[in-house]
């Protein structure tokens, strides 16, 4: 049995006629709604939420129950700002945390969120966000289009890119919370989280403070820093926690409702989808392999030939091109016993100009033959006979081992 302790507030602030937050919170559902719309249209987005995702919940505390209730407030605040011209275009944000009971009976937190609501975990004073805000500057974040400290000053920040009530879809982030006994959840809605930094609410939410000592703190501090929009902060502490038995990270978007009682009409756009589902993964198919074979090539190209050089006056073999190919740099193989000033000039100038052969065996034939060359006419003083380990460097030659005698 998981059990936590609870406490919230929400307050007007400091600048707004109204307050459009709504909360909820009891010993197994905690959520904050941040409403918008003009003519105190957010009041009614964020209530109906609330009140339908509560309901939902208590007829079927399950993490399917809590995301089909949350599908319904999503439908049922798009209808109402259909049906009320003065409600046109309000929605909200929704966080919550249910105790989702699974099959065996096992009940543990479950986290959903829609908008830039957050949800943050409190263990031992750290504090750490468990909701990303489905915000434009956030999103943009994720990409890597913007620096966390660019997104916080960004002027699309409050721009969200997802609500509840907005579309006839709704996508639904839902992560299964791994809390210990003692662990803090703080769900708040962006008029806390905008006025105090991750330290303060850190600081303020955590223990020593009661929970109730805690959520008034919290929404003071943001009214004292400017309270400059409605401040919410519903506040949890597990006393006794299970473990999901099925963790759950994901996203999860909900089927458009059928809208017209012709079959045709609600068939069609499921077969252009699922169309459509085939041709990106066949698309993405073709792009991988395209990609896979372009690195193969490369890889094959770079290390497909041998060459000669000069290394410390010996001729050395290195496989690979002599300038490299993109990432790929050529990897010396093995020494030979070879002086380079016992080569003829012509040699010798080959040799720098770098002599390539397309395989070990006839770069290491060719440094003998150019050796034996000059040293029919030449007193050749040969070095004394050492064996060296031809270098396993390559992937190309890993697990070979050649040696090369001096003299
Ligand atoms: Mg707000």
């Amino acid at each position: 049995m998981t059990r936590w302790r609870y406490a919230g507030a929400t307050d007007t602030g400091l600048v707004r006629q109204s307050n459009q937050d709504a909360i909820y919170v009891d010993d197994r559902l905690a959520m904050v709604a941040d409403g918008m719309g003009g003519h105190a249209a957010g009041e009614v987005a964020s209530a109906i939420a609330i009140d339908l995702i509560r309901d939902g919940f208590e007829a079927n505390p399950t993490v399917e129950g809590l995301y089909h209730a949350i599908n319904a407030a999503n439908l049922a605040v798009l209808d109402n700002a259909r049906d009320i011209p003065d409600h046109f275009g309000m929605g909200t944000t929704v966080i919550v945390v249910g105790l989702t009971r699974d099959g065996e009976g096992v009940t543990s937190p479950t986290l959903f969120h829609v908008g830039d609501s957050r949800a943050y975990q409190l263990r031992d004073g750290a504090l750490r966000q468990l909701s990303d805000d489905h915000s434009v500057a956030e999103e943009w974040v994720r990409m890597g289009r913007l620096t966390p400290e660019e997104a916080a000053v960004h002027p699309r920040r409050h721009q969200l890119t997802r609500g509840v009530g907005v579309e006839d879809t709704i996508a639904i982030d839902v992560l299964s919370l791994h809390a210990e006994p003692g662990d803090r959840i703080l769900l708040c809605s962006d008029g806390l989280s905008n006025e105090l930094d991750d330290d303060t609410l850190a600081r303020l939410a955590s223990a020593p403070f009661t929970l109730d000592e805690a959520v008034a703190q919290l929404v003071e501090s943001a009214r004292q820093a400017g309270g400059r929009d409605n401040i919410s902060a519903v506040l949890m502490e597990f006393d006794e926690v299970n473990v999901a038995s099925v963790p759950i990270k994901r996203t999860v978007t909900s089927d458009a409702p059928a809208a017209a009682p012709v079959a045709k009409a609600a068939t069609a756009p499921s077969r252009r989808r699922r169309r459509l589902t085939w041709r990106v993964w066949a698309a993405f198919l073709v792009l991988a392999a395209v990609i896979g074979g372009f690195f193969v090539v490369v890889h094959w190209y770079a290390y497909s030939s041998y060459y000669l050089a000069d290394d410390a006056g010996y001729i050395a073999v290195y496989q690979g091109q002599p300038s490299g190919v993109l990432w790929y740099k050529p990897a010396k193989i093995t020494d030979t016993p070879y002086r380079v000033n016992q080569l003829r000039a012509a040699d010798r100038q080959a040799l720098a100009a770098t002599i390539s052969e397309p395989s070990l065996l006839a770069a290491l034939h060719w440094a003998d033959y150019i050796h034996n060359q000059f040293c029919q006419y030449h007193s050749c003083k040969t070095a004394p006979t050492t064996t060296t380990t031809v270098h396993a460097t390559t992937s190309t030659v890993r697990g070979t081992t050649t040696t090369v005698k001096r003299g």
